[in-house]
């Protein structure tokens, strides 16, 4: 049986102190607790930001092109949208929520109050916020629809890198709207609904990472990346390709289940891990088209096989088996196979992912431990923790949050194998706009903080570190 190296908490309330469980002095004080209490027969993986990774700056400003390039096409936005949207990039950060109706752009916190605003590029003080929907209000239907797994109506919650560079392409599409209003807009104005901006926006993401568009070329994203790979894409780390041996080797069975296609999927994963990958995984899913895979009923979600990528026969849960690509499917009938993959009638199933909404939220409908790759640790801790788990280097960045470095074996790795520093995507994952991912001014919980600790079983950097960990406190090397 694997031993599994995140901690497990002891105080429930404190879990993003597992994640600090791997670094310096605490590694040392919880490691018999980890080792003790984190065991899993089955560890799957999402394959976007968590098994594979991007080179955040790059990716950012290829899917903004992309999005910039189908609404100029489709006239829905004018010809310097692009220029205009990257002159407004600090608005970019994971957790942003949109109120279509209104055209604003919220950060809300543990409770769903609004915290900060934007309406387009101008941040509205806490007055202009009062007056725009009044004293106290909470957005409560924002983290019900993401727990159920549904798309609100009239909110739209960024939820990781693909759709967040959207967030200033948007913000310009309403500065733009805006300045063809006769009269300039202030809170409370409530004669104009923002919602048309939204319908081209959709457009343009389904444009560009619609089904078929990797085969067919199209849309700018896919052919992008099946060009030249490199500049977007990270390899694996030779620590990470160990780790999944090991656990592999101690007695867990691998999965990978991404929402992406099978051809992307092979695509990226034959790049990053070489073409031996899938040794590596007892079975592939892809197209799970999550949270739905978790959320809806089973027998309205069928599992396919594939032939050559095409999904062409339904399946039943009986016909999984070992080695096998499958697509779409459901969490319940996933789970009868992995009964019978490890001969145990309920086996303990860990998950890794880095979308709140698709990875994490969900996951205990189906009884599985989501563990959330959650980049933003890298460059600050959450504040509600404790000093003693702040590693002694730690550098304050202005948001009563800590900056702790990357594990230096998981750094040196990166730097060799991808040939670019990790500390260039740091700038990428801060935001001068909203400030700390986790906190408001230090203080306050956000949502996401709030939904992370709700519900993810450990929160980790990203799986180069997981296995830094791993490695250091096997060999009882201690970094930092
Ligand atoms: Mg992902």
């Amino acid at each position: 049986m694997a031993v599994f190296p995140i901690g497990i908490p002891v105080n429930p309330f404190r879990k993003f102190g597992c994640f600090l469980t791997f670094r310096t002095e605490v590694v040392m004080a919880s490691t018999g607790n980890i080792r003790s209490l984190c065991s899993h027969e089955v560890i799957g993986f999402d394959m976007d930001h968590t098994l594979v990774r991007y080179k955040l700056p790059a990716i950012r400003t290829l899917v903004q092109k992309c999005l910039s390039t189908s609404l100029i096409e489709s006239n829905k936005a004018p010809s310097s949208i692009l220029d205009d949207a990257r002159a407004l990039d600090f608005l970019v950060m994971k957790g942003v929520v949109c109120d279509k109706r209104r055209g604003n752009l919220l950060k809300l916190s543990a409770d769903s109050n609004i915290i900060m605003a934007y309406h387009g590029s101008r941040s509205l003080s806490e007055s202009e916020i009062t007056t725009e929907y009044g004293s106290g209000v909470r957005i409560d239907c924002v983290k019900a629809d993401l727990c159920a797994g549904q798309r609100s109506e009239h909110y739209f919650f960024f939820d990781n890198y693909f759709d967040s560079p959207a967030i200033p392409i948007l913000a310009a599409l309403i500065d733009w709207t805006d300045a063809k209003l006769e009269h300039k807009w202030e809170p409370g104005a409530k004669e104009r609904d923002y919602s048309d901006i939204w319908t081209p926006l959709i457009e343009a993401f389904n444009t560009t990472f619609r089904c078929g568009a990797f085969k067919e070329g199209t849309g700018g994203f896919f052919p992008t990346l099946q060009k030249d790979p490199e500049p977007y894409v990270r390899q694996v780390t030779p620590g990470a390709r160990r780790w999944l041996a090991e656990l592999r080797r101690q007695g867990s069975q691998l999965f990978v289940l991404t929402s992406s296609h099978s051809d992307f999927a092979h695509f990226l994963l034959d790049y990053s891990y070489g073409p031996s990958w899938r040794e590596d995984f007892a079975v592939v899913g892809v197209n799970a088209r999550k949270p739905g895979f978790f959320a809806e009923p089973p027998s309205s979600r069928p599992f396919f096989s594939l032939n050559d990528h095409f999904e062409k026969v339904e399946c039943s849960v009986s016909d999984l088996k070992q080695n096998m690509v499958f697509a779409q499917g459901n969490c319940a009938g996933l789970n009868e196979f992995f009964a019978r993959l490890t001969g145990k009638e309920s086996p303990k199933v860990a998950y890794f992912g880095d979308s709140i909404r698709s990875d994490v939220l969900c996951l205990n409908k189906g009884n599985w431990d989501p563990v959330a790759i959650v980049e933003e640790l890298f460059v600050e801790s959450p504040s509600n923790i404790p000093p003693r788990v702040h590693v002694s280097n730690s550098v304050q960045n202005g948001n009563g949050c800590s900056s702790p470095p990357l594990a230096k074996r998981a750094k040196m790795e990166e730097k060799s194998i991808n040939g670019t520093d990790v500390d260039a995507d740091f700038d990428t994952l801060r935001s001068s706009a909203w400030g700390s991912f986790f906190a408001h001014d230090g203080g306050a919980d956000t949502l996401c903080a709030n939904m992370l600790q709700e519900r993810a079983y450990a929160c980790v950097p990203c799986l180069p570190e997981v296995a830094a960990s791993h490695e250091n406190s096997s060999s009882g090397e201690h970094t930092g």
